[in-house]
C-alpha cells in the first residue's frame, strides 16, 4: 500500500471519530491497568460491569493489595480465567507498591515485569494512560491490517513492526483505537461490513464482503431463460403409454 492511500485512510478514520476512546471505564493509568489485564478474552462491556462495583471498594495498588486475592475474586468471578486474574492483578498490585511507590512505571520493561502484564498490555497503558506513540496489536488490528493491505504480517510482532514504522507520525498517537474499532465494528471477522465502511474503496482486501443490492444487481444482470414459443413436440414413435382401462384389459386377458 502506498503512503498516499495509507494517509487517506487515516485520515478518514480521524474525520468519522476526531478523539477515538477506549471502550475501558477507568479513571486512573492504575484503573486502566488493571481493567486492560481483566480484559483478556472478556468483552470491556463484562470488564467494565465488574470494575464498576470494584474501584469504587479499591482503586489502588494499596487498596487492591490489601483486598487479596480472596476480597478480589468475587468481584471478578464472572469473566473468564477470573482466578489467575485476581492473581495477577494482586500480584502487579503488591510490585507497583514495592518497587514503583504506589505509580503505574511508564517504561515497557517496567510494565513486562508485573504479573499479568505482556507486550500488548503494556503497549495499551503507554498509548492510552501516557500519550505514547505506540499501537498494541490484538486480534482486531491483526485483521484489519492484513485485509486492508495497511501492514501485512504473520504475526502480531510483524505487524507491530509495520504500522509503527509505516502509519505518518500524526495519526500514530490514535492508530490503535482507531483501527481496533473499525475492527470491532466495520471489519469484523465475520461478514465485514464492507457495503459502508468508510475506506472501502481504499481497502485491498480481495474478498470484500458486497452488500445484498449488489448481488441483486448481478443476480438481475444473469440471462433470464425465456419460455418456448415452439409447440410441443409430438410423442416418440414406438410403444405408447398405455390408458389406465387399456391396461386393465390387458391384466383381464393374460389372467384368463
Ligand atoms: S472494505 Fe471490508 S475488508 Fe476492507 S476494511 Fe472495510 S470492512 Fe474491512
Amino acid at each position: 500500500m502506498n503512503d498516499a492511500k495509507r494517509r487517506e485512510i487515516f485520515t478518514r478514520l480521524r474525520g468519522a471519530n476526531p478523539s477515538p476512546r477506549s471502550e475501558l471505564a477507568y479513571t486512573t493509568p492504575f484503573e486502566l491497568l488493571v481493567s486492560v489485564v481483566l480484559s483478556a478474552q472478556s468483552t470491556d462491556k463484562g470488564v467494565n460491569r465488574c470494575t464498576a462495583k470494584l474501584y469504587p471498594v479499591a482503586n489502588t495498588p494499596a487498596a487492591i493489595a490489601r483486598l487479596g486475592v480472596e476480597g478480589l475474586t468475587p468481584f471478578i468471578a464472572s469473566l473468564g480465567l477470573f482466578r489467575n486474574k485476581a492473581k495477577a492483578v494482586v500480584g502487579l498490585a503488591e510490585l507497583i507498591e514495592r518497587e514503583h511507590g504506589g505509580q503505574v512505571p511508564r517504561t515497557r520493561e517496567a510494565l513486562e515485569r508485573l504479573p499479568g502484564v505482556g507486550r500488548k498490555t503494556a503497549n495499551v497503558v503507554l498509548n492510552t494512560a501516557f500519550g505514547e506513540p505506540v499501537i498494541a496489536v490484538d486480534t482486531h488490528i491483526f485483521r484489519v491490517a492484513n485485509r486492508t493491505g495497511l501492514a501485512p504480517g504473520k504475526d502480531v510482532a510483524e505487524v507491530e513492526r509495520k504500522l509503527e514504522r509505516t502509519t505518518p507520525p500524526e495519526f500514530l498517537r490514535d492508530a490503535h483505537h482507531w483501527l481496533i474499532l473499525h475492527g470491532r465494528y466495520v471489519c469484523v471477522a465475520r461478514s465485514p461490513k464492507c457495503g459502508s465502511c468508510l475506506i472501502a474503496d481504499l481497502c485491498e482486501f480481495r474478498d470484500k464482503n458486497l452488500p445484498d443490492d449488489d448481488r441483486s444487481a448481478k443476480a438481475a444482470a444473469k440471462p433470464v431463460r425465456k419460455p418456448s414459443t415452439r409447440p410441443p413436440a409430438p410423442p416418440a414413435r414406438g410403444r405408447q403409454p398405455m390408458a389406465k382401462t387399456a391396461r386393465a384389459g390387458a391384466r383381464r386377458g393374460r389372467s384368463r
